[in-house]
C-alpha cells in the first residue's frame, strides 16, 4: 500500500480516531509527524513550538538522545515484565530513585499508567490501610478534595475531581466526596483580604475535618497550583497547613503531584517548596520526561506495613494494571533523572522563570487580561469581559480557543482551559522560544478580544 497523503491522512483522522476532551463535530486536524527539541512538525512542515509541553508532559524536548537511547537499549533487554509477582532491574532500580529524590519518609513505590491511576491506586489503599492498619478504623471511607479539583478521568478520580463541566455529567457513577472552596488567589471569597485569604481557607477545611474526621479516609489535593482548573493558585502556607490539619485529624493526605512534579514548580517536588511529606504521593505526567505511559504512586512505610501479613489474612492490594512498571517507562524515567543531573535542569530554570515573570507582567497590562499568574515555569493568563468586577466572558464565546487559534498561525502550539492561557512549556525551552510565545499569546490577546 502507498503512503497516505495528506489530505488522506487528515481525512481518516476525523473518521477513525475518537479525540480526547475534543468535541469531534469541530475538530479540524493537527496532524504531528515528528518533533526535535521544543519544537513540532506537522505533516505539512509547518513547525510549532511546543508550549503545553504535549499536555504538561515533556520535560527535556523531544527526541533527546539520552532518552532515545536509553529506550534503545532496554528494548534490546526486554519491552515488558509483568509486576504482578515479579520484576526486573530497570523497574527496580526507578523505585529506590524516586524513593531517594521524593520528600523523606516515602518509601515504597507502586507503579501505573497514568495521573488517573495513580490517584485511583491512592485512593482505594487509603480505605484500605484504614480497615487494616494497627487499630483499624473500617468507617474512615470518605474523601475531602478542592472544589475545581482534577484528578483524572477513571470513575473514582473523577469523584474526587470537582470540574463541574466535565465531570456533572458522571454523577450517577460517583461517590459522594466532602468539598471544600479552592484557595484561589484570584477570585476570592466576598469580604476576605489578600492577607486573610490563608487563614479562610484553613478555616474551611479544619471545619469540615472536625465535623467529619471520623469518617474521613483522607485529604486529597493538587499542592501549589490546581492544573485543569485553569492554574488556580494557592496562597503559601495552605499545603503546610493542610498537613498540620491532617495531622491533627488523623486523616491522611494524598498529594496529587502529576501535573506539577519533576521541576516545574522550579524544585523537583512541589511539596518541598512548604516541607511537607503526604502519606501518598502521585506522579505521572513528567516521569518519562513525556516520553512514555508511566505513573507512580508512593506511600510510607506505616501504610506499607498495613498491608503485610499472612496470604489468608488477604491484607493484599488487590489492584494491578498490566503496563505498571513498564521497563521501557522505567528506562527512559531514569535516563530523564540523569538528564536533570547533567545538564542542570532546575539550576537554568531560574533565568527562565523571571523572563516567563517578565512578560507575564508586560501581558498583564493588556485590555480583558484579569489576571496572570505564575509559579515556576507554569504560567497563566485569564481573560475577563470585565477586568473591574473579574465577570468572566461566556465560556460559549471561546475566547481562549481564539487565542491558541491564533497563536498557531505564529508557530506556537497551546491549549487553553476555558477562558485562561496555559503557559507550560517544556523545561528545555529557550529564552527565544519563550519570548516567541508569550509574543504569539499577546497578539492572540489582542485578535481574541476586539
Ligand atoms: C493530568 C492530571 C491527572 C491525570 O493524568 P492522566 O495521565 O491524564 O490520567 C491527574 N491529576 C492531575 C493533577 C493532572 O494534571
Amino acid at each position: 500500500m502507498p503512503e497516505p497523503t495528506s489530505e488522506q491522512l487528515k481525512s481518516w483522522d476525523r473518521t477513525f480516531l475518537w479525540h480526547a476532551f475534543t468535541q469531534m463535530a469541530e475538530y479540524e486536524p493537527l496532524i504531528i509527524d515528528r518533533a526535535a527539541g521544543c519544537v513540532l512538525t506537522d505533516i505539512d512542515g509547518r513547525e510549532y513550538i511546543d508550549g503545553i509541553s504535549s499536555l504538561w508532559c515533556n520535560i527535556h524536548g523531544h527526541r533527546h538522545p539520552k532518552l532515545d537511547a536509553a529506550i534503545r537499549q532496554q528494548l534490546d533487554r526486554v519491552a515488558h515484565v509483568t509486576s504482578l509477582g515479579s520484576s526486573n532491574p530497570t523497574t527496580i532500580k526507578l523505585a529506590r530513585r524516586l524513593v531517594d529524590i521524593t520528600p523523606d519518609g516515602l518509601e515504597h513505590v507502586f507503579f501505573s499508567d497514568d495521573g488517573a491511576t495513580a490517584v485511583e491506586v491512592a485512593v482505594k489503599r487509603a480505605l484500605q490501610y484504614w480497615r487494616q492498619c494497627d487499630n483499624p478504623r473500617p468507617e474512615k471511607t470518605r474523601y475531602v478534595a478542592l472544589g475545581e479539583a482534577y484528578h483524572g478521568d477513571t470513575v473514582g478520580s473523577v469523584s474526587v475531581g470537582g470540574i463541574e463541566q466535565f465531570h456533572a455529567v458522571y454523577r450517577p457513577l460517583l461517590f459522594e466526596t466532602l468539598r471544600v472552596p479552592a484557595p484561589d488567589t484570584y477570585r476570592t471569597p466576598e469580604g476576605v483580604s489578600a492577607e486573610g485569604l490563608l487563614d479562610y481557607h484553613l478555616d474551611q477545611m479544619q471545619r469540615v475535618l472536625a465535623e467529619h474526621h471520623e469518617q474521613i479516609a483522607a485529604v486529597v489535593l493538587e499542592p501549589l497550583v490546581q492544573g485543569a482548573a485553569g492554574m488556580i493558585m494557592h496562597p503559601p502556607g495552605y499545603l503546610r497547613g493542610v498537613r498540620e490539619l491532617t495531622k491533627k485529624y488523623d486523616v491522611l493526605l494524598i498529594a496529587d503531584e502529576v501535573a506539577v512534579a519533576f521541576g516545574r514548580t522550579g524544585r523537583m517536588f512541589a511539596c518541598e517548596h512548604e516541607n511537607v511529606t503526604p502519606d501518598v504521593l502521585c506522579l505521572a505526567k513528567g516521569i518519562t520526561g513525556g516520553y512514555l505511559p508511566l505513573a507512580a504512586t508512593l506511600t510510607t512505610e506505616e501504610i506499607y506495613r498495613a498491608f503485610l501479613g499472612d496470604y489468608s489474612e488477604s491484607k493484599t492490594f488487590f489492584h494491578g494494571h498490566t503496563y505498571g512498571g513498564n521497563p521501557l517507562g522505567a528506562a527512559v524515567a531514569l535516563a530523564g533523572l540523569d538528564v536533570f543531573e547533567e545538564e542542570q535542569t532546575l539550576k537554568k530554570l531560574t533565568q527562565k522563570i523571571a523572563r516567563l515573570g517578565e512578560h507575564l507582567e508586560r501581558i498583564s497590562r493588556l485590555p480583558h487580561v484579569g489576571d496572570v499568574r505564575q509559579r515556576g515555569l507554569i504560567g497563566a493568563v485569564e481573560l475577563v469581559k470585565d477586568e473591574a468586577t473579574k465577570e468572566p466572558y461566556p465560556w460559549t464565546e471561546k475566547r481562549g480557543i481564539r487565542v491558541c487559534d491564533h497563536s498557531r498561525t505564529e508557530g506556537v502550539l497551546l491549549r487553553p482551559l476555558g477562558n485562561v492561557i496555559i503557559i507550560m512549556p517544556p523545561l528545555a525551552i529557550s529564552l527565544a522560544q519563550l519570548d516567541r510565545i508569550t509574543r504569539a499569546i499577546e497578539n492572540g490577546i489582542r485578535a481574541a478580544t476586539c
